[in-house]
């Protein structure tokens, strides 16, 4: 990260914190690591995003319902799953300082030295070793690969690595009172499997027909050893993820459907198409058959935030085989091909997996701006804004009344019941108004209206809109459907 970055990276951190977005967990024990709690705008900008991800995949689609599984499930899930045996990292300890690192994080933190230098071309060939000796598992040679690019811990500086070994990433805990191995049960690593399991019980009293997705936003848990970069890597975090059922051989075009429908509900908030790119994996996950990335620009450069795997019949058939129990559909549908029923099949699946947390730090990212305005007297201020997009900020409109008194907090009062009940208002009536303009600004709500002297004579008032700061003044009975519309 070059030191730029770094600062508006640590910019946005201090802000979440000062603004009550995001408080580190348990702060008055020095915290914990990478667990985070979040303020009261941070609370209410999660939910906002949470509730666009799920009106956009059930509301919005005929053919996808939602389920809230639980978080502990039966420990044999995770043995079918793959993610017993398979849910690793790769990770190498550097012998003098004792830090343990991910694999690909540290050699990915050598390419970007390298590309910062202007040795574009030596990074890219790089990464492109690397990727190809975690394509074929081959610990040995990634070692080589970090010890013949002299890649060295940056604590204490040498190049004193042990071999790369691999981690499970998933947390255990004991069920009930007995302390044995049997009453082992994980944290859910991913909410995927929640999904997975219910299939039959979901296609059956929602009565879906193939193709048809099941939807679901929940916590997850991940022992990540690298766990830094704030809210983009946590121990404890949130996904919302989606399972498309769909019948085999169909499952290239669904897959592509879903990568391009994906992108476009991230571009439907406004945020620029620039700041997104694809990423497709050379080295796929035990379960997938095509997957990729959709990356967006943080301060630390282009990161995933969200994945499309084309996911096979692996985990039906895993839990299938696993429980014992059909995890079959029956298509009534004629095959043309054939003139006859498709039959009885295991459905194919595509998953899109979205980190909330990640698409919240997206936003903060998108948002912050420290803005220095020019006065007509030519003198300067500054001010720092959240261009949170309007759909999702967490107030919507702050009610201002000029003054404590004359009978404006009471025109104020009624214009905060008419519109309370249909989006987050926010009323205050202290300190003068370029101050309360400025704290909401910072906490990105996009509308500000208030009361003054005029408005007991002619029922108008004034509405600022935050990114452009233009004031006009506009009837009090229309402030309502002016929000309204803009955030639907
Ligand atoms: P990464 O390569 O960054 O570890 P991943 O490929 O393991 O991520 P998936 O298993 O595909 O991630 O999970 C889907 C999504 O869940 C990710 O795109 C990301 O947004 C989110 N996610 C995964 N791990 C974390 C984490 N530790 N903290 C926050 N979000 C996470």
């Amino acid at each position: 990260m070059s030191t730029q970055q770094d600062n508006s990276f640590q910019a946005i951190i201090a802000h979440a914190k000062e603004y009550g977005f995001v408080f580190p967990s348990s702060e008055i024990y020095d915290g914990l690591s990478a667990v985070y709690d979040y303020g009261p705008y941070g609370s209410e900008l999660k939910k906002n995003i949470r509730d666009y991800w799920w009106k956009s995949m059930t509301q919005l689609h005929e053919n996808i319902v939602g389920i809230d599984a639980a978080i502990f499930m039966h420990p044999t899930t995770w043995k079918a799953s793959g993610h017993v045996d398979n849910f690793n990292d790769p990770m190498i300890d550097n012998k003098d300082s004792n830090k343990r690192y991910r694999v690909d994080h540290l050699i990915e933190a050598h390419a970007a030295k390298l590309e910062e230098n202007g040795q574009t071309k030596e990074a890219e060939t790089l990464l492109q070793e690397m990727d190809a000796l975690l394509a074929k598992d081959d610990f040995a040679g990634l070692k080589n690969l970090i010890e013949s690019h002299k890649i060295v811990c940056a604590i204490s500086g040498t190049c004193n690595w042990t071999d790369v070994r691999q981690f499970n990433l998933m947390f255990d805990t004991k069920l009930g009172s007995v302390t044995d191995e049997a009453d082992t049960i994980y944290l859910r690593p991913e909410t995927a499997q929640g999904i997975f399991v219910n299939f039959l019980n979901v296609q059956k009293t929602a009565r879906m027909k193939i193709p048809f997705g099941i939807a679901q936003t929940g916590k997850a848990f991940r022992n990540e050893i690298v766990a830094r970069q704030f809210i983009f890597r946590m121990r404890e975090f949130e996904q919302m993820e989606m399972q498309f059922f769909v019948r085999p051989g169909t499952e290239g075009e669904w897959y592509k459907y879903w990568k391009q429908a994906r992108l476009q509900w991230h571009l439907s908030l406004g945020i620029p198409a620039e700041k997104y790119r694809y990423h497709d994996h050379v080295k796929l996950a035990h379960y997938a058959k095509e997957a990729c990335d959709i990356e967006f620009e943080f301060p630390f450069g282009f990161k995933e935030v969200e994945g499309i795997h084309s996911r096979s019949d692996f985990d039906l058939t895993q839990h299938q085989l696993y429980s014992k129990k059909k995890m079959q559909y029956f298509d009534a549908d004629i095959n043309v091909a054939t003139g006859k029923p498709y039959g009885n099949y295991i459905p194919y699946v595509i998953e899109t997996s979205i980190g909330l947390d990640r698409m919240f730090l997206l936003i903060m990212a998108h948002a912050y701006e420290e803005e220095t305005i020019t006065k007509e007297d030519g003198s300067t201020d500054s001010r720092v804004i959240m261009h949170i997009p309007e759909k999702i900020a967490p107030i919507k409109l702050a009610i201002l009344p000029l003054t404590k008194k004359d009978g404006l907090p009471e025109i104020a009062r009624d214009l905060m019941d008419e519109c309370k009940n249909y989006f987050r208002c926010f009323y205050e009536e202290k300190d003068a108004i370029g101050k309360r303009y400025r704290r909401q600004d910072a906490i990105g709500t996009p509308f500000c209206v208030t009361i003054d002297h005029q408005t007991k004579e002619d029922n108008t008032v004034t509405i600022r809109y935050r990114d452009s700061m233009q004031q006009e003044r506009i009837l009090l009975s229309q402030v309502k459907d002016i929000v309204t519309n803009a955030i639907f």
